[in-house]
């Protein structure tokens, strides 16, 4: 790099991470402008962009007052009717050479925007091209040229990144740049070369050269992601080998549950049941993630693939992010298992297993005992959060591992547990691992599926158990006060006719601001995306708190003589457990929530869903609380009050949460709704900052032909010995950041 563009430019770069010619060749410019009309400079005004060819009369440079920037080069230039004043603003030495380069009688070519000093009309630190030594056609042509605009870093102003490259784009030559993209799939796509991309997206001739070269460049980044993560798949099946457990026939612990369900499964649970069965069922190591709609009952689908493990011998653990979750999923295992999970209790049923909790905060005791026991090999199922992951579980006979993933875990957690058993297999060599199963809480856009979870295969749950209604979503703005005193007159009854009232609230209390602390965090259990700030669209007042709104609503008229309960993350469990036996039972009908009701909680009377500020919660969570209700015979309705203005992007969303109900199409209108940021940032931190060109939100379509063409590469030829350039654009691409995404060290 010092050798191409000098030592002190190659330090600069290297600041910024640019250390190879590659890397160099991928600062993209941000945009492309064009050369304006020539301008005759009479004509010009004040605040207008414009460009002019013009000669210059004279020009200097000196060192600024302030010192900073250290130097200034002043010019008058002429159209040779009208004058009017450059300055350009920078290093002394920069200065200098501008000062130079403008030696009277010269020709040059300024774009920017005109603006007034000291009464004389200025072009402060325009774009400029000397146009001196130019013939007619050359100036044509440079009219016509894209300007790339390169976005300035703290090491380097765009002006010095574009000629940087320029330079570096002059050396090369065909072969210079490596080819990751397979010729097959260039010429699938038409996608140029890398050389002529290169070229094109830094000195394009015309707007067509540089969307052509920014469509290959798009392309190569998905498929480099993708053949890293088809590879990282591959690599694992290679050298690792998994138990097979063979698919559980009539006389067997699935079938026993089975048999004690007081429902059918669903068309979808049967099909997903059989894959996951089968997939078991082989000494390839499964990894999986399960998408379903809040409801689709994922938790069964997870438990029945558990017990072919359990019943085989084998032992099986469900990582779910945080103890509200992990109880809850404890719970409800054990309501399905029913005497099934009573192995040795009294009233246990013959054929059972157990179902433990595991968490920070189970007992020293308990602990020791549940942690001998799983030692032992006991075929049993534990349920936990980040505790499992500690050195101290010991789990030999572990063959599924089954993570509510909740987009909370990353690589390396998930396969925390999974490295923990390992001998080797004395035949292959391969280490033993056990099966992985993800399941999402709601369903994610398949792009984002693809790009968070690419090293997982994908399985849809679709369809809901029978008898689900689907839930009414109504808007309700604050400021609309009769229509909020409706919801109460509402709430009323629904209690009157034997139903449930949830209210969700953002918050705690009043003065529990950021939603921080451990109690709050419990409350944001299942988003994917933590609480919203309130600053897009909604405006700035305290957000509705449990504690005020039990109050008020104990004080309402329309709800006189209906008990109130409230549930939040920072109550003891003792209390939670009362709280919601009282509301399921209907002793305290009306409940006032935090997010603890997000997930997992089923009363099927629960009728209503009322969600203050719902402009605070992301759309996944929204659609999770409504998931509360429409599970019984009741007729059901969620109402989302909100202080988001008209035609905000939060509006929008509500919007989007109201009129859509399918969680699958949701996800892809929070998609389209959201930043790019959000997207990916939230579900995997510091993720997003990784795709140069590519869009989520924009290049689906990109993204799934990449991973179904760089699969098909990695299937031939797992280790890219044939395609060493991929390897070499894998092994670039992913480096320190990314590398901490896949790998999550
Ligand atoms: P999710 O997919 O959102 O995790 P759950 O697994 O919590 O959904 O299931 C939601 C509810 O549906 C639970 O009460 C569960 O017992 C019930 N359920 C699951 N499968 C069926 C079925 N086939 N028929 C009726 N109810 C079912
Ligand atoms: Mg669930």
């Amino acid at each position: 790099m010092a050798r191409l563009v000098g030592k002190r430019t190659a330090d600069r770069l290297a600041k910024q991470g640019v250390t190879t010619v590659g890397r160099l060749l991928r600062l993209l410019p941000r945009r492309y402008d064009t050369w304006g009309e020539l301008t005759d400079l009479s004509a010009l005004t004040d605040g207008e962009q414009a460009t002019v060819q013009v000669q210059v009369v004279r020009a200097f440079a000196r060192r600024t007052r302030a010192g900073r920037p250290p130097a200034l080069m002043e010019a008058i230039v002429t159209d040779g009717a009208a004058d009017m004043e450059v300055v350009f603003f920078g290093g002394v030495g920069l200065m200098n050479h501008y000062a130079e380069q403008f030696s009277p009688g010269t020709t040059v070519l300024l774009s920017g925007r005109v603006g007034l000093h000291h009464g004389r009309k200025q072009l402060a630190s325009p774009r400029l091209e000397i146009l001196e030594d130019m013939d007619e056609a050359e100036r044509e042509a440079l009219l016509a040229r894209p300007i790339p605009i390169y976005p300035a870093t703290e090491a380097l102003p765009g002006m010095k990144v574009a000629k940087v490259v320029r330079t570096v784009l002059d050396r090369l030559a065909p072969g210079d740049v490596p080819e990751p993209l397979p010729e097959a799939v260039r010429s699938a796509h038409r996608l140029v070369d890398s050389l002529t991309a290169y070229r094109w997206v830094h000195r394009p001739e015309n707007a067509d050269q540089w969307r052509a070269a920014r469509r290959r460049l798009r392309h190569e980044e998905a498929f480099v992601l993708q053949a890293a993560l088809a590879r990282r798949r591959a690599e694992h099946e290679a050298t690792r080998t998994a138990v097979a457990w063979p698919v559980p026939g009539p006389d067997s612990l699935r079938a026993d549950l089975d048999a004690a369900l007081p429902f059918a499964l669903t068309a979808g649970q049967e099909r997903v049941g059989s894959e996951l069965a089968a997939a078991l069922d082989s000494t390839v190591p499964m990894q999986r993630l399960l998408q379903g709609d809040v409801g689709s009952g994922k938790t069964l689908v997870a438990l029945r693939a558990m017990l072919q493990v359990v019943g085989g011998g084998g032992q099986a653990a469900l990582l779910a992010p945080t103890e509200v979750l992990a109880a809850q999923h404890r719970a409800s295992l054990g309501s399905l298992l029913g005497p099934l999970a009573g192995a040795g209790m009294l009233g246990g049923a013959e054929r059972a297993t157990r179902v433990h909790l595991l968490t920070g905060s189970t007992p020293a005791s308990e602990r020791r005992r549940i942690l001998a026991e799983l030692a032992a090999g006991e075929p049993v199922i534990v349920v936990g959060t980040h505790a499992l992951l500690s050195e101290t579980v010991q789990m030999p006979f572990l063959g599924l591992v089954v993570v509510d993933e909740q987009h909370r875990f990353g690589v390396a957690q998930r396969d925390a547990l999974r490295e923990r058993s390992l001998a080797a297999d004395p035949d292959t060599g391969r280490r033993l691992t056990p099966h992985l199963l993800v399941m999402t809480a709601t369903p994610i856009p398949r792009t984002v599926a693809m790009t968070i979870f690419g090293d997982l295969e994908m399985t849809v749950l679709d369809g809901l158990p029978a008898g689900r209604r689907p839930v009414t979503t109504h808007l309700v703005p604050w400021e609309r006060g009769t229509w909020v005193a409706g919801i109460w007159r509402r709430a009323a009854r629904e209690v009157a006719a034997g139903g449930r009232v949830y209210v969700v609230c953002p918050r705690i209390d009043v003065a529990d601001e950021s939603g921080a602390g451990p109690a709050a965090d419990e409350d944001v259990v299942g988003s994917d995306d933590d609480l919203l700030d309130g600053l897009d669209g909604a405006p700035a007042r305290p957000p509705a708190a449990v504690a005020e709104w039990a109050e008020r609503l104990r004080a309402e008229p329309a709800l006189e003589g209906v008990r109130i309960g409230t549930l939040t993350g920072r109550m003891g469990q003792a209390d939670k457990d009362a709280a919601m036996e009282d509301f399921a039972s209907g002793r305290a009908p009306v409940l006032v929530a935090t997010t603890v009701v997000e997930v997992g909680v089923d009363v099927p009377e629960a009728s209503l869903m009322v969600i203050l500020d719902a402009d605070r919660f992301g759309l996944s969570q929204l659609h999770q609380l409504r998931g509360r209700v429409g599970r019984g015979a009741r007729e059901s309705v969620c109402i989302a009050v909100t202080g988001a203005e008209v035609g905000s992007p939060a509006y929008h969303r509500l919007r989007a949460f109201a009129r859509i109900g399918d969680g699958f199409a949701l996800a892809e209108a929070d998609l389209a709704l959201r930043s790019e940021g959000n997207v990916l940032g939230a579900a995997q931190s510091g993720r997003a900052s990784d795709l140069d060109l590519l869009r989520v939100t924009r290049d689906g379509d990109v993204i799934a032909q990449a991973r179904v063409e760089a699969e098909a590469v990695i299937a031939v030829d797992p280790e890219l010995r044939e395609h060493r350039a991929l390897a070499a654009a894998i092994a670039d691409r992913l480096d320190e950041e990314s590398e901490a995404f896949l790998d999550r060290a």
